[in-house]
């Protein structure tokens, strides 16, 4: 009671009227309530203390208007399927490609920069549609400004149009709408108008505030215009970043590159990003060893809405993930080690959970089966009790109790979150059409871990790789604990590897 009370009064006393040593003291006394109550260990109390007043000091920050300079839109492309999202994505990205001298490679890092001939900047997010933009913002990382929405003048609203309208809403994101594909001679954008009047999208022309602009994703007709609405849009909402202070941003893209090592592309939000910044992101931190840009040219520095490539993670950090700096290579250890414990502790409890269940759902149906064999003899009773528990094992296969040769839990690792969906993807139609009892125990992105052939162990299963290693200690340990890895660079090698492991501990079922 009292290390909330005194909790609360940390949060609720304005900055301006608390002195740093006042602040200090009731933080220390919260700490050694929580110690003594908790039993928690005074460094992890310590941790959380330190957590909350990072986040009391960014509330604070942006009461500082005195430092924030204006910064370039962040602009994400949606709209229904076909109707051109990537088409304009291209030919925006080559627009700039004209601009810059030739010969530039642009690889697809997440975004890229359009610079205008007025010198305003764009920033685009190349991953069109709004699976990777609700996944972002389910994060909580909303990392986009401006969206422009995509729709076909030959086709009108249709329904991935009007979810992407019910996206921005209720992001609270404002639209500038492309009417696509204007050069056909079936183009009909008067029709678009007054048919987005119908999802509450009112263009100027109706008297509403949103742009509409006539665009060909094609010819590359009116591209400028649409920047041109960009940025006025941009302007009208007074985006401002403090460029200087701890980096603040969001990873939009990470992989695995044969030269770099783990490379997370990255949008800065708040800050400046340099080479030698110490990050953290989810559960994996950097010292940035080299920036590079779209087109693989090595930045010194990236300052608000620029999207990079971190090259210096020790893990690979996911997609959606917030990027903060800190001030030593050491507090970053501790915040990922922090977050490690929290995320062990929820998972623990989770398992904690599911097991008392399972105990439960055991006692009740042992009730049952007495109730309802309590007419027959000893020798009847049993052999029912063995029938049902061997219905419930089959429906059950992987509980360690219940030990059966029939189903196979699995671990999937990946190098990215994309190639892990695929492989889940793959695995559930496999599934849903064959019947075959797979179990997936665990999937994630990065090499082996220990944990992972633990977790193998436990359920005795196996672990597939794609795109990742796994190290000779990891290998060692596995084959110690009688855990298969298989590791694979080609997703149906992997599925087919699959099968035949499926396929080999099927007959043990009939
Ligand atoms: P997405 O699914 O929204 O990413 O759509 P795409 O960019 O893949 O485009 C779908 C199809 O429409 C492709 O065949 C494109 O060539 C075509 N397309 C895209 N933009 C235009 C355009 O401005 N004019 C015409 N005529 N066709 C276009």
């Amino acid at each position: 009671k009292d290390a909330d009370h005194v909790f609360e009064a940390l949060l609720n006393t304005p900055a301006e009227s608390q002195t740093l040593e006042e602040e200090e003291v009731l933080e220390e006394r919260w700490i050694k309530e929580v110690v003594t109550r908790s039993g928690m260990k005074y460094r992890w109390a310590r941790l959380a203390q330190e957590k909350e007043r990072e986040n009391r000091d960014a509330s604070r920050r942006v009461l500082a208007p005195a430092s924030l300079r204006p910064r370039p839109p962040v602009v994400t492309i949606m709209g229904h399927v076909d109707h051109g999202k990537t088409s304009l994505l291209d030919a925006l990205r080559r627009s700039q490609l004209v601009e810059q001298e030739a010969g530039g490679i642009t690889q697809h890092i997440g975004a890229f920069l359009v610079a205008l001939p007025t010198g305003e900047q764009i920033t685009f997010l190349d991953t069109p549609g709004h699976a990777a933009f609700t996944s972002m913002r389910a994060r909580g990382a909303n990392a986009t400004d401006i969206i422009i929405l995509v729709v076909a003048a030959d086709d009108g609203v249709m329904n991935q149009t009007v979810e992407s309208i019910q996206h921005a809403k209720n992001a609270r994101v404002p639209v500038i709408v492309a009417v696509n594909k204007c050069d056909k001679p079936q183009a009909e954008p008067e029709r678009v108008a007054r048919e987005l009047l119908e999802h509450g999208v009112v263009g100027e022309e109706h008297g509403g505030d949103v742009q509409v602009i006539p665009v060909s994703a094609l010819k590359g007709d009116n591209l400028m215009l649409l920047a041109e609405a960009t940025v006025a849009l941009a302007e009208v909402l007074e985006l401002k970043a403090d460029p200087g202070g701890p980096v603040e941003g969001v990873v939009i893209e990470s992989r695995t590159d044969r030269g770099k090592g783990a490379v997370a592309s990255v949008i800065v939000q708040q800050g400046t990003l340099r080479r030698g910044c110490v990050l953290v992101a989810g559960r994996s931190w950097a010292k940035v060893r080299f920036l590079f840009d779209e087109q693989d040219k090595a930045l010194e520095e990236a300052g608000p809405s620029r999207a990079v490539q971190v090259v210096g993670w020790k893990d690979l950090p996911s997609a959606g993930e917030e990027l903060l700096e800190v001030e030593s290579e050491q507090r970053a250890r501790e915040v990922v080690e922090w977050r490690s414990y929290e995320e062990e502790q929820a998972q623990l409890k989770e398992e904690h959970k599911v097991i008392q269940e399972r105990q439960q759902e055991h006692q009740e149906r042992y009730q049952e089966q007495r109730q309802s064999t309590a007419h027959l003899s000893w020798r009847q009773r049993k052999a029912a009790l063995y029938r049902a528990n061997r219905q419930q094992a089959a429906m059950r296969p992987s509980e360690k109790t219940e030990k059966n040769q029939h189903c196979l839990p699995l671990i999937v690792k990946g190098d990215v979150d994309g190639s892990v969906e695929a492989i889940l993807g793959l695995l559930e139609s496999y599934d849903a059409h064959d019947q075959c009892q797979m179990e997936l125990v665990h999937f994630g992105v990065g090499e082996i871990s220990e944990k992972d052939v633990n977790l193998a162990e436990t359920f005795s299963g196996s672990i597939y790789g794609f795109n990742v290693s796994a190290s000779k200690s990891i290998l060692r340990l596995a084959e110690k604990k009688g855990v298969q890895i298989h590791l694979h660079n080609i997703i149906y090698k992997l599925i087919d590897g699959l099968k035949e492991e499926l396929s080999s501990t099927l007959p043990a079922l009939l």
